[in-house]
């Protein structure tokens, strides 16, 4: 069965590509029917963070990527690699390598003259340690093939062959006994039991050199799929003003969950001109062979789009449990919270349909409600006192006892009642219906004002409109 899996470093945030990495490997699991499994990749002690831990895994959750087991912990492992990296050694496979600070620096240089990218020279390769320098402590490098090609196959970027003598003898362990990424993903994936590796192509090279590894300790190279990286509208390398952010960040600017993954799983992934799929569908279309080559590129205004959609199909009582929970997310979204009691959240639940038709975002909503949760008397803003002039007001003042009277207190009714106002005074049905606006919500915007009433409710709306007439 398929293994994959998702090895974020946690020196950050999960950030919007890598939750596009996470989501493909959880993806091919589901569509195998196999299991996804999570290792934080944490042997860099000095920027690995509990609080980026809490982060990755709080997006994860928050995406509904789930995955088997419990996270492993690369560092945990140390032993387990050191004790690879020495094994290596016995086997003539890698050897003790005691170049001083100064001589590396020193061989860097001169490849970078030399146009070379290997920067290792072998020196060690082949030397007795008992030659080694008193007081330098040795790292471990991988006896690396010298001559021909190494080969590795893609699923996505197909057979791609590296010069072996690009590929230097690397370190495999450092000289502080610490092992290298490079030896400590081999080493856990082979351990972990991983059958295909989906990550970024930024780690292609290092998958030749993974390669390499692989060989000499005899195990089987994972399968491949190394996927383009997330680029910008202007196809440059992904910017933050372009969306090159956090997960936590989308959720901060009101994205569902559901909607980031549907507009995450088409960056760099297709079937057909299906745009919008629901979960079980991108289980079932899913596969490495439908991920392209070209660099996918962010656009703000789609994903807005395939929100705005998400939020008008959702079911109404399940995206109000969604707002509410997501509140302590949003800017604000406490302070709205806070209003809502239990009457408030009535007209909530009611106006629910009103307000998701055009809202892009969570944070769209939470404007648009804004007049549903505001207290009397209301705030009014510039534009709306405008249309409340004194005429306005005597039009309102007229209008209020007809509106006591209603027996039915619903859109059609209110209509009626209030055209038939309009038209016994002669006057067009706007020149009340803009003051009353402006008297219910305190704005120039809002949903038809027939249901802004209705859902207001009799004594807010009667409480409101005679706040503007008295
Ligand atoms: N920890 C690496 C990263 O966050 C990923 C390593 C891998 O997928 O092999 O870029």
């Amino acid at each position: 069965p398929v293994v994959t899996r998702f090895a974020p470093s946690p020196t950050g945030y999960l950030h919007i590509g890598g939750a596009r990495t996470a989501l493909f490997n959880w993806l091919y699991a589901r569509h195998t029917g196999g299991k996804m499994l999570l290792r934080i990749e944490d042997t860099d002690r000095e920027r690995s963070t509990d609080a980026a831990i809490a982060a990755i895994l709080e997006g994860m959750t928050w995406l509904g990527l789930d995955w088997s087991g419990e996270p492993v912990h690369q560092f945990a492992g140390a032993a387990r690699h050191r004790e690879v990296a020495e094994d290596l050694v016995a086997r003539g496979m890698a050897y003790r390598c005691y170049a001083t600070a100064e001589e590396l620096k020193e061989m860097r240089e001169t490849a970078r003259t030399e146009g070379r990218s290997a920067g290792y020279d072998g020196r060690w390769r082949d030397r007795d340690p008992s030659e080694a320098p008193a007081g330098v402590t040795p790292s471990i490098r991988i006896r690396a093939p010298q001559d021909g090609e190494t080969i590795i196959q893609d699923h996505v970027q197909g057979r791609v062959a590296f010069p072996n003598a690009d590929l230097d003898d690397f370190v495999i362990l450092r000289s502080d006994g610490t092992p290298t990424y490079m030896l400590a993903v081999v080493v856990d994936d082979h351990d972990m039991g991983v059958t295909h590796i989906i990550r970024g192509d930024d780690h292609l090279t290092n998958g030749a050199r993974q390669k390499i590894l692989y060989d000499a300790l005899g195990w089987t190279l994972p399968e491949l799929a190394h996927i383009p990286l997330i680029h910008g509208p202007d196809g440059a390398k992904l910017s933050k003003r372009h969306g090159a952010l956090g997960v936590e960040a989308y959720r901060a600017m009101g994205y569902l969950p559901e909607a980031l993954r549907n507009y995450l799983v088409r960056l760099g992934w297709s079937h057909g001109d299906d745009e919008i799929m629901s979960t079980d569908e991108m289980i079932a279309w899913f596969d490495l062979d439908g991920i392209g080559r070209g660099a996918a590129r962010f656009d703000f205004a789609k994903l807005e789009n395939v929100n705005a959609q998400y939020i008008r199909e959702k079911d109404d009582a399940d995206l109000l449990a969604t707002l509410i929970q997501e509140l302590p997310h949003l800017p604000d979204g406490d302070a709205f919270g806070a209003t809502l009691d239990e009457e408030r959240l009535g007209r909530l639940r009611k106006a629910m349909p009103l307000l998701k038709d055009r809202a892009k975002t969570l944070i769209d909503l939470i404007d648009r409600a804004g007049f549903l949760v505001a207290e009397r008397p209301l705030a009014i803003d510039e534009k709306a006192d405008a249309l409340l002039t004194e005429e306005a007001r005597a039009t309102l003042g007229d209008l209020l006892p007809r509106l006591e009277a209603i027996d039915d207190w619903s859109a059609p009714t209110l209509e009626s009642v209030v055209k038939a106002y309009a038209e016994e005074i002669s006057l067009k049905l706007g020149k009340i219906a803009q003051p009353l606006r402006a008297a219910l919500t305190g704005t120039t915007t809002s949903p038809g004002i027939f249901e802004v009433l209705e859902v207001l409710g009799r004594v807010e709306s009667l409480g409101r409109i005679a706040d503007q007439t008295a």
